[in-house]
C-alpha cells in the first residue's frame, strides 16, 4: 500500500465525542475528508450545527444526542450502531472542560467530582461501549484528548483537578492500548498545548496569562484546532499502524522546558 493510502480512511466509521466545535469540530472535518462516516457525539442538535453543515462538502456526518458521563447512552449508541452493521470503527475521545483556575483549597467536592465525570469517567464509558464492538470485530483505533497539563503542572494558574483528569486520561491510554492489542484496537493519546478554542479563551482571566504561556513555549505560540486534529488523523489512521499506548504531543515544545 503506498503512503498516501495509509491515511485514506474509506469504508470507516468514526465517534467524535463533543464533536461540534473547536478541535472535535476540526476531527470530524479531518475524517471526514479522510474518507470516513462520523457520528458526532453533543449534548444538544444546536451544539451539532457546523459539524452537521460539514454535509454541504458532500461529507457522511450523522448526529446521535448523548451525554458522555451517560454510561447507558454512551452503551445504547454503540449498540445502536453495531446492530445497523455499522458499529464504530474509529472513536475520538474529545469531549472535556477546561481549568477551573480555582486553588486546590477552594475546589468543592462538586467541581472535583464534576471534573472526573466529564474527562475521566466519559473517556471511559465511550471507550468501553465502542471499544467492545472493536473487540468483537479485532479492529480499530481509539484517540484520546489528553493534554501536556497531564504531563507537567504548567504556571501560573491553579488547575489539579484538571491536571490530575488529564494524567488519568494518559494513563487510561496506556492500560487500555495494552490490553486490548492483542484485540487489534490502537489506543493513543493527543497531548496538545494551549490551543485557541473556547475552552481557553472564554476565560477572562486566561487572556491575562497568555504572555507567561508564550515564554514557556519553545516555538513562542499557541496552537490551532487544526493542528491537534492533524495527529488525531494520523493516529487514526493505517499510518499509525504499529502505534498503540503512545502519548504524542501536539505541544509546540511546552513540555521541553
Ligand atoms: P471546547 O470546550 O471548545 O469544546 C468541547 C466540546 O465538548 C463542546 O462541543 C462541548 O459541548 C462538548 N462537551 C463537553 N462536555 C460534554 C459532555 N458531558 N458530553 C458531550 N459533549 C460534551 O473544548 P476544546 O475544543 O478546547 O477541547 C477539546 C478537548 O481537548 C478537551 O478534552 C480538552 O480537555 C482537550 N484539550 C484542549 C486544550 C485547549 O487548549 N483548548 C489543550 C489540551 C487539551 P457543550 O457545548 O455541550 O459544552
Amino acid at each position: 500500500m503506498g503512503y498516501q493510502e495509509k491515511f485514506k480512511l474509506d469504508g470507516e466509521r468514526a465517534v467524535v465525542t463533543g464533536g461540534g466545535r473547536a478541535i472535535g469540530l476540526c476531527c470530524v472535518e479531518a475524517l471526514a475528508e479522510a474518507g470516513a462516516a462520523v457520528i458526532v457525539i453533543e449534548r444538544s442538535e444546536a451544539d451539532a450545527r457546523e459539524a452537521l453543515a460539514l454535509r454541504d462538502k458532500g461529507y457522511d456526518v450523522d448526529l446521535k444526542i448523548g451525554d458522555v458521563t451517560d454510561s447507558a447512552r454512551m452503551e445504547a449508541i454503540a449498540t445502536e450502531l453495531a446492530d445497523s452493521g455499522h458499529a464504530a470503527t474509529i472513536l475520538v475521545n474529545n469531549a472535556g472542560i477546561g481549568q477551573s483556575g480555582i486553588p486546590s483549597q477552594d475546589v468543592t467536592d462538586a467541581d472535583w467530582l464534576r471534573m472526573m465525570d466529564v474527562n475521566v469517567n466519559g473517556v471511559f464509558w465511550c471507550s468501553r461501549a465502542f471499544g467492545r464492538h472493536m473487540v468483537a470485530a479485532r479492529r480499530g483505533a481509539i484517540v484520546n484528548l489528553g493534554s501536556m497539563s497531564g504531563i507537567i503542572c504548567n504556571r501560573p494558574q491553579p488547575q489539579t483537578p484538571y491536571n490530575v483528569s488529564k494524567a488519568a486520561v494518559h494513563h487510561l491510554t496506556r492500560s487500555m492500548a495494552a490490553e486490548w492489542a492483542e484485540h487489534g484496537v490502537r489506543v493513543n493519546a493527543v497531548a496538545p498545548t494551549y490551543i485557541e478554542t473556547p475552552m481557553v479563551m472564554a476565560v477572562e482571566a486566561n487572556r491575562e496569562r497568555i504572555p507567561v504561556w508564550l515564554a514557556d513555549t519553545p516555538m513562542g505560540r499557541m496552537g490551532t484546532p487544526e493542528e491537534v486534529a492533524s495527529a488525531v488523523l494520523f493516529l487514526a489512521s493505517g499510518a499509525a499502524s504499529l502505534m498503540t499506548g503512545a502519548i504524542v504531543n501536539v505541544d509546540a515544545g511546552f513540555t521541553c522546558w
